[in-house]
């Protein structure tokens, strides 16, 4: 008979484009034992998870709760609700998470048009004006931090010219929610999601995803019933918030583990909880430069999670991450798409994102630059 070993993995630093690191904290409560998904207890907690979600959404939004699965399932809910096919979107594509909301619109039957901006660059609102007086649209859809690029797009001046033209806004914010600003009410984001394991904190495993009043009426007022019986959010609203009728078995680990991410967001502020990424942000970018390292994205459009950094000339991009991995147990990710080979993300996530992780990453980059 084979034996298997123990479960016994390297302990890394995680400082790629997600997961990031828990805290203990988070770790400790998914150990809580599983009870029943009508179990009033149970339902008491997640009626308190979704009150610490708008929290961290900055929302009202009574339609706010974390879909089963990853961001990816945050993205696709989000469209597979409020786009029926033949509906006209356009996506705003400066990376890669930008080509996928047009791969997943496609896919749901969105006659889809797109604006181009390169990877490393944001949107200006009159790109957007332009679009949509060549043909309307009845969402836009957009990401508000690249993880691909390392680009934070402004969204107040968007916001405006999309709600100006009729149409509903549409943002990612994977690698933003509990990291950078995601003001969904202030700014009328119509629909918004994100993942647990970047900023928030958490094992991957649930999207939390929050819908205003205006994307609440398109769904109620589609045609055509929602394709994926999974991801239909009215049904899962129903669940969540109405009289708990079963649609599928939540996950109990996963809920607990997102509560907990979230009850430790509300303990650190919001405001001290952004200040705290973006300085050490800041401390990562002087850092990089005093290794003669190049951050590949203009000051003012950097994202404090995740900071794209430009290979220098004749290293082995694979081969350093290797040593990185296996001599200092610190993960960084490679480029994505046209930035393959050409930059190393860092990121600066949540739980991870500290003073002394910083400066145990410069000094290991350090050492393997320049021995
Ligand atoms: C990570 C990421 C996603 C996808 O999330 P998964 O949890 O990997 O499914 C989507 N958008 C952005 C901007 C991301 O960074």
């Amino acid at each position: 008979m084979t034996e298997y070993q123990d479960l016994n993995l390297s302990p890394r630093w995680l400082h790629g484009p997600g997961p990031s690191d828990c805290h203990p904290r988070v770790l400790r409560v998914m150990a809580t034992p599983s009870i029943g998904y009508t179990d009033p207890e149970f339902l008491q907690m997640l009626s308190e998870e979704q009150e610490l979600l708008r929290e961290v959404f900055q929302t009202q939004n009574p339609l706010t709760l974390p879909v089963s699965g990853t961001g990816t399932s945050g993205m696709e809910a989000c469209i597979a609700n409020l786009v029926e096919p033949g509906d006209n979107v356009l996506v705003c594509v400066c990376g890669y998470f930008g080509e996928r909301l047009v791969d997943i619109a496609t896919r749901y039957g969105a006659n889809v048009a797109r604006i181009d901006q390169p990877w490393g660059a944001a949107f200006e609102a009159q790109q957007v004006a332009d679009a949509l007086k060549q043909r309307p649209a009845k969402l836009v859809a957009i990401v508000h931090a690249e993880t691909s690029t390392g680009v934070l797009q402004p969204l107040a001046e968007i916001a405006q010219v999309v709600h100006n033209a009729g149409a509903l806004l549409l943002v990612d914010a994977v690698t933003s929610l509990g990291g950078i600003a995601v003001e969904v009410d202030k700014h009328g984001i119509d629909a918004c999601y994100s993942c647990s394991q970047k900023c928030v904190g958490a094992p991957s495993g649930l999207a939390p995803v929050t819908l205003g009043p205006r994307a609440v009426e398109a769904i109620q007022q589609r045609k055509a019933r929602v394709s994926s019986f999974y991801l239909d959010l009215a049904l899962i609203d129903r669940y969540w918030r109405g009289d708990h009728v079963y649609h599928h078995t939540v996950s109990t680990a996963m809920n607990y583990a997102l509560r907990e991410a979230l009850r430790l967001i509300h303990e650190e502020g919001l405001e001290a909880r952004f200040a705290r990424h973006r300085a050490n942000a800041e401390y990562l970018w002087q850092g990089l430069e005093a290794l003669d390292l190049t951050p590949h994205v203009p000051q003012p459009y950097r994202l404090p999670s995740l900071t794209t950094v430009r290979l220098p000339d004749g290293v082995d991009d694979a081969a350093l991450r290797k040593r990185l991995l296996n001599e200092y147990n610190i993960e960084i990710g490679g480029g994505l798409g046209t930035l393959k080979g050409k930059v190393w993300r860092i990121g600066l996530m949540g739980y991870a994102s500290s003073r002394e992780r910083v400066t145990m990453l410069l000094g290991a980059l350090d050492k393997l630059l320049h021995g």
